[in-house]
């Protein structure tokens, strides 16, 4: 169903009958071809895989002629435009795109923006965007406006155009893989929390990393609002990133979140409130929402108490910046740390630094022990398992009333389970059938 949004765009635009291709057939790709077909145009969907899930191919060829395995130079000979998935860099398929000019080559995330009238608020960073920016969605929401929360998290921004009302307010989470192909992206307010060296088996170094998340401010002027952490003005207070009126945040306790623990979190509820001031939400609605806030499944989750231990599921952490994070929430209460699975990089002894005098043992599970093993049994007694399970169960047979028991894997979940939310799910699991 096209919208009335849709048809008055398309008009605009005019893609009627124009050739365009789909570079990848995730959820963000499938809904570019969805949107394409419903404003005219005619589309090829593109995939380098070569086995794609048969329902994703029936979906695919209700709206696009689909070409599966490599790429080849026909594919986008007669392109009028070409709209990339996130998680395909255009860098790599240049040499298919002949003479195609850059500026018909767009990212999704960049092509939906086009058909959008509604104020733009887009989050990016290493850690903490999900969070940040479903507190934002919910001050907006909660304030009475009528708001669209997606992009890298739920709903793709095209499947907005073509499902849904117009929205007050767009608020975005946006991975640097979307970023990387966007060059002309122009959101009114862009939140850039923090940056680790995460994604670096993808990006090929930090400064490319890097210049994919400072794309976000590249297109603001000065009616706009750029919200940054503190803690990145030695890496980019120097350079002009942006034309927008820049505010520096830290985690300074403004509000009270009693649900939503540690310093990081302080920070996140600085960089939500800044983002939504401008859109009229007052400080006491802002105050009562953000004190009703609660973590979202997966991240620092409190799922309950066995003889007076907390059991807490961070699952979500996949670098070791949230693990430091995590680490540091409880105060004083001691933690017993379960940690492994497949590692994405960062510095283990850095990282063992940051949680001495905090943690009191760490339950090694899984893939990855020949890398935390020795930069942290310099610090804490170290076991390892082969299963979370067994950790978990290792873990609470030391632990005492008061301790915490804190699944913050620090590594990506791959090789045990298929994501985070079952690696999550499972502890949790583990947690019930505990005696
Ligand atoms: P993302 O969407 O960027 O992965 P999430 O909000 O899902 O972020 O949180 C992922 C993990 O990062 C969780 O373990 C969470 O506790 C941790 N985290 C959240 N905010 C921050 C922050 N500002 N700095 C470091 N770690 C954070």
């Amino acid at each position: 169903m096209m919208t009335q949004f849709v048809r008055e765009f398309a008009q605009k635009h005019n893609l009627h009958g124009r050739r365009t291709v789909v570079v990848g057939a995730g959820k963000s790709g499938i809904a570019a071809a969805r949107l394409l077909h419903a404003l005219g145009a005619k589309v090829r969907l593109v995939d380098a895989s070569e086995s794609l899930p048969a329902e994703t191919v029936a979906e695919v060829e209700k709206v696009a002629e689909l070409q599966t395995g490599p790429h080849s130079r026909e594919q986008f000979a007669d392109a009028d435009l070409v709209v990339m998935s996130p998680g395909v860099p255009a860098k790599k398929l240049t040499p298919y795109f002949g003479d195609l000019p850059a500026r018909k080559i767009v990212a999704e995330l960049e092509f939906a923006s086009w058909f959008i009238q509604a104020p733009i608020i887009a989050i990016t960073g290493s850690n903490g965007k999900t969070t940040t920016t479903t507190l934002i969605g919910e001050l907006l929401e909660k304030s009475g406006k009528n708001v669209f929360v997606g992009g890298n998290i739920g709903t793709p921004l095209c499947e907005y155009l073509l499902n849904m009302d117009r929205a007050d307010v767009i608020v975005l989470e946006v991975s640097s893989f979307q970023l990387q192909n966007c060059r002309l992206f122009h959101p009114d307010v862009a939140v850039f929390l923090n940056i680790a060296p995460n994604h670096l088996d993808y990006h090929e170094d930090m400064e490319e990393y890097l210049e994919a998340k400072l794309q976000l401010f590249s297109q603001q002027t000065p009616e706009d609002l750029a919200v940054v952490h503190e803690s990145l003005r030695p890496l980019i207070g120097e350079r002009k990133f942006t034309e927008a009126e820049v505010v520096w945040y830290s985690s300074a306790k403004r509000f009270d979140a009693p649900h939503l623990p540690g310093e990081h979190n302080r920070a996140n509820v600085q960089a939500a409130w800044q983002a939504v001031k401008r859109f009229g939400v007052k400080p006491r609605e802002a105050e009562k929402i953000i004190s009703e806030f609660r973590p979202l499944e997966h991240r620092l989750e409190n799922i309950g108490q066995k003889n007076g231990v907390s059991f807490i599921n961070d699952s979500k952490a996949t670098t070791l910046e949230a693990v430091a994070a995590a680490v540091k929430s409880f105060g004083k209460s001691p933690v017993r740390l379960l940690m492994g699975g497949k590692f994405k990089g960062g510095d283990v002894a850095e990282l063992a630094r940051q949680m001495e005098g905090r943690v009191a043992q760490v339950g090694l599970y899984g893939a990855s022990r020949e890398i935390f093993e020795g930069p942290l049994k310099k610090y804490f007694p170290v076991s390892w398992d082969e299963t979370l399970e067994q950790a978990a169960k290792r873990l609470f047979t030391h632990a005492r009333t008061g301790d915490v028991i804190l699944l913050s894997p620090g590594t990506s979940s791959f090789d045990q389970y298929p994501n985070y939310k079952e690696r999550g799910g499972d502890f949790k699991r583990i947690f019930g059938e505990l005696k």
